[in-house]
């Protein structure tokens, strides 16, 4: 009989404690996995909340177990396999059924699946879902895209799993078709900023100040309770308190510092590119985790040119602990507007209408960046006008103006000592480029004009010039 008000498919971690979840708030789940053998785990994993799922063997059980128009969201692997699931299901569904895809898709491909399925006259919602497989069963930070109409029939079951924020669930409707995955991307590149430049302030405590990773793992619980509090930060702390058993080291010193990658962040990249919008800080990120696993080119560049030599950047004062703090909140602040950035030229590029202030409002819990500044930053969306940059909000100003004497301190050592620091320094030469009310540009424009008479704009008359430029060299 007819009795679930959703299905789950796809049950690996994510699928698997976003059904729990929905069972929990009281909702009926019909589950179904490729592998049978993983929806009797889910089921048996389940204990008192299987009584709410339904777990289904196969297409046709599945199918007829949901109350129509029937909402599906997959869980599945992102790419082919969501392709391959939707095509198994289509001819077992009816018109007016709702597909929801719930991995990390590439947006553009839900614009595509979108157009597809609309056009065969089914639903179809892109939803990103942040917070891996804690935030996945107690509640991820939500981003919908796609049909209005399809939203709202799956909306109380998506407001009812998603996180709380002051009693406020972290979901939203992010826009038509595309949109949820778009902010998805943008959140994911944000993060892999938000890692690198933690990474990076550990490696100058460790490196550059000689600092053990106790005492770091001390400074980075006193920053839990300030400007940079993060779930990030606590992470952090975590991280840098655990201790391997087998050889009682830190356990961060016993992990291979080679980072792996899904592509979410390198999307980010690619759309900041395509959009010609600056996202320097997530590019160096992404660029970051690609070089640690280059390990053959690091190695032989290691052994023909030897180790980096890192020196020391000062002793571990309060004040030069201080200066590293204040570096990391310019750096951060930098990067998400970067991201915001990104993803406000993704919006009227696409006619999205993407309501900033609500996507830093649903970032606040659930999701992996969630942290005290996305507080202010939905304020400052909120601003009417909108700022056209975070970094023009004045209480972010205020905060990178300052940040940056010793941030300019702190990253120069660290240059000048031989350590890599490259998510923190694209950030701040990113402000100083905004900054600087002449740049070097204008060289790059006469060389343009010399070489393919591009022309120029001179700073004193109107209209386009060229040359004359100086025959020989
Ligand atoms: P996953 O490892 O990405 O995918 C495994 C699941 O996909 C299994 O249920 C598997 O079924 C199914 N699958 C793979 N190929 C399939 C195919 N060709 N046809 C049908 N089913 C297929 O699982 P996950 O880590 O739970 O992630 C699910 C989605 O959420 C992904 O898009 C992921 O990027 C996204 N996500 C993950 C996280 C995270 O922290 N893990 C956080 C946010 C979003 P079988 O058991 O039959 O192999």
């Amino acid at each position: 009989m007819a009795q679930a008000d959703i299905a789950v498919i796809g049950l690996a971690v994510m699928g698997r404690n976003l059904a729990m979840n929905i069972a929990e708030k009281g909702f009926k789940v019909a589950v179904y996995n490729r592998s049978s053998s993983r929806t009797d785990e889910a089921m048996a994993e389940a204990g008192d909340l299987a009584g709410n799922m339904i777990a289904c063997h196969s297409i046709e059980e599945l199918v007829a177990a949901l109350k129509p128009p029937r909402a599906l969201l997959l869980m599945v692997k992102a790419g082919e396999a969501v392709d391959q699931t939707v095509e198994l299901l289509k001819p077992h569904l009816s018109k007016g059924d709702i597909i929801i895809d719930a991995g990390n898709a590439n947006y553009r491909d839900s614009i595509a699946r979108n157009d597809a399925l609309t056009a065969e006259g089914f639903q179809f919602l892109g939803v990103g879902v942040s917070g891996g497989e804690e935030g996945a069963r107690h509640g991820p930070s939500i981003m919908a895209g796609g049909n209005k109409d399809a939203f709202a029939r799956v909306e109380p079951v998506l407001m009812a799993i998603a996180a709380r924020y002051e009693g406020t669930p972290c979901c939203a409707y992010m826009g038509p078709a595309g949109a949820g995955h778009f902010v998805k991307t943008l959140h994911n590149g944000i993060e892999y900023a938000d890692m690198q430049m933690i990474a990076e302030a550990y490696g100058l405590m460790r490196a550059g100040l000689g600092m053990s990773t106790a005492a770091i793992a001390d400074v980075f619980e006193g920053w839990t309770s300030g400007p940079l509090a993060s779930y990030l930060i606590e992470i952090t702390v975590q991280a840098l308190r655990t201790t391997d058993p087998a050889t009682g080291k830190p356990i961060v010193d016993v992990i291979l510092d080679s980072a792996g990658q899904k592509g979410t962040g390198r999307w980010s990249a690619i759309e900041a590119l395509d959009l010609g919008v600056p996202a320097s800080a997530i590019a160096a990120a992404v660029e970051a985790r690609g070089l640690s696993s280059a390990r053959a080119l690091r190695q032989a560049v290691n052994a023909a040119l030897g180790d980096a030599e890192r020196g020391s950047i000062g002793s571990a004062t309060p004040e030069a602990v201080a200066d590293i703090e204040k570096t990391l909140l310019a750096g951060k602040i930098l990067a998400y507007a970067q991201g915001f950035d990104v993803m406000a030229a993704g919006s009227k590029q696409f006619g999205w209408d993407l309501p900033l202030a609500e996507i830093a409002r649903i970032w606040r819990a659930g999701c992996i960046i969630r942290s005290r500044m996305l507080d202010r930053m939905s304020e400052a969306y909120s601003a009417t006008p909108a700022p056209a940059s975070l970094i023009l909000d004045p209480d972010f100003a205020g905060q990178i103006k300052e940040s940056l004497p010793a941030a300019r301190k702190t990253l120069g050592h660290a240059v000048a000592e031989g350590h890599a620091v490259p998510a923190l320094t694209s950030a701040l030469n990113y402000l100083q480029q905004l900054r600087a009310s002449r740049s070097t540009v204008d060289l790059v424009q006469a060389q343009r004009d010399i070489f393919g008479a591009h022309g120029f704009e001179r700073i004193d008359q109107p209209g386009a010039h060229h040359g004359p430029w100086h025959s020989g060299a």
